[in-house]
């Protein structure tokens, strides 16, 4: 037995068959179609691609309980699928696998440098959340994936992923609304610096680390939530250790749902505030507006969420101002005489907006829902 084929059984995968070369060629037929179409700004030909996924060794394996149903093992190079599945969700597993594929960067010896938006240095991975994040979130628009409204961990929230990652693609479908979404596919597929410099040009070097740890910790606690469930579901326990898991489980749901609201709220001041600052036209102040009121759609929340609304409110309110300091320069001095008028205007501004802000959050649940 070879080395790989040591370590995947480490992990719990036991190879059945090869998949057969004619499914083979139905899913590298099926990816290079999606993956050329869907997106045109990567400018790789169907050919290449076709070749290219056509000549991936790919297998059916036993997998253990919890583990996700394909991976991609970069030792060898293959993709294992689940045995069992349908065909149809094989083919789109592989899209996911096939960009982990392209997005591969080994150095002359064999070991792994990157994985898109993943360096790998010292033996420790930074950015793996993120990759996997991207990579889903171009796999559910690859594949023509429904959008939807989800709960989980208390938290509901829109995602193009409802069954894989939803929370993560979430948040990468957020901060790429505001990077441009064509930088982030690029940067997926191609393993290069594109995307992680707009993300620190434009977020601030310190928070965007901080926001890509924040999407460690997300994937980091949800695995240990599926471990622990899954000891939950397989063993027979006493009840002081059910009860032990159950309250673990519980804690780290709460800790989860922390994490998501730090992380988006971080996403959202980092960009806005920095943006604020730069600021020099009046056409300027009507795209933030149009920006940060768009945003609305993306977010996540709960029944005690408040904070994106007071956020929001609070912007409003210094556009206002750097409004009339654009267009009236020597309102700039007197700024402080004329505070009276100018905040009872500001209130009825803001009733205008609230009452706007209100409206859009219902009809676009509403839109979700059907
Ligand atoms: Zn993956």
């Amino acid at each position: 037995m070879n080395s790989a084929n040591v370590e995947l059984e480490k992990n719990g995968i036991k190879v059945v068959c090869p998949v057969s070369a004619y499914n083979v060629s139905q899913i590298a037929s099926y990816v290079a179609n999606h993956l050329y179409a869907r997106f045109p700004t990567l400018k790789i030909s169907y050919n290449i691609l076709y070749n290219e996924i056509s000549h991936i060794p790919m297998y059916i394996a036993q997998m253990p309980v919890g583990m996700a149903d394909a991976c991609y093992f970069y030792k060898n190079s293959s993709i294992y699928f689940r045995a069992g599945l349908k065909f149809d969700t094989v083919e789109r597993l592989a899209f996911h696998e096939c960009i982990h594929h392209f997005q591969e960067v080994k150095d002359n010896k064999g070991v792994l440098r990157k994985l898109g938006l993943c360096t790998y240095a010292k033996g420790r991975a930074f950015g793996n959340s993120m990759n996997e994040a991207a990579v889903q979130f171009m796999t559910s628009y690859g594949t023509f994936e429904k959008r939807d409204v989800v709960k989980y961990y208390d938290v509901t929230f829109p995602t193009d992923s409802p069954s894989y990652y939803p929370m993560l693609v979430n948040l990468i479908k957020q901060i790429s609304y505001l990077t441009g979404y064509a930088t982030l596919f690029e940067s997926t597929v191609y393993a290069n610096d594109a995307f992680f410099n707009k993300f620190k040009d434009e977020f601030g070097v310190k928070q965007a680390y901080k926001i890509q740890e924040g999407f460690d910790t997300l994937l980091e606690l949800e695995e240990k939530i599926i471990r622990i469930n899954n000891k939950m579901q397989t063993k027979d326990l006493s009840a002081k250790k059910l009860k032990k898991y159950t309250d673990t489980v519980n804690s780290l749901k709460l800790e989860l749902k922390k994490t998501f609201f730090n992380t988006q709220n971080l996403i959202i001041t980092s960009y806005f505030d920095t943006r604020t600052h730069q600021i020099r036209t009046v056409e300027q102040i009507n795209e933030y507006r149009k920006c940060l009121y768009n945003y609305s759609n993306l977010i996540g929340t709960s029944h005690n969420y408040s904070f994106f609304n007071d956020y929001y409110i609070a912007k409003m309110s210094q556009l206002d101002k750097i409004y009339e300091k654009l267009t009236n320069p020597s309102t700039a001095l007197s700024i402080r005489s004329e505070d009276a008028v100018s905040k009872s205007k500001f209130r009825r501004f803001v009733n205008a907006i609230k009452k706007l802000f209100g409206l859009n959050r219902q009809s676009e649940y509403f839109t979700n829902e059907n």
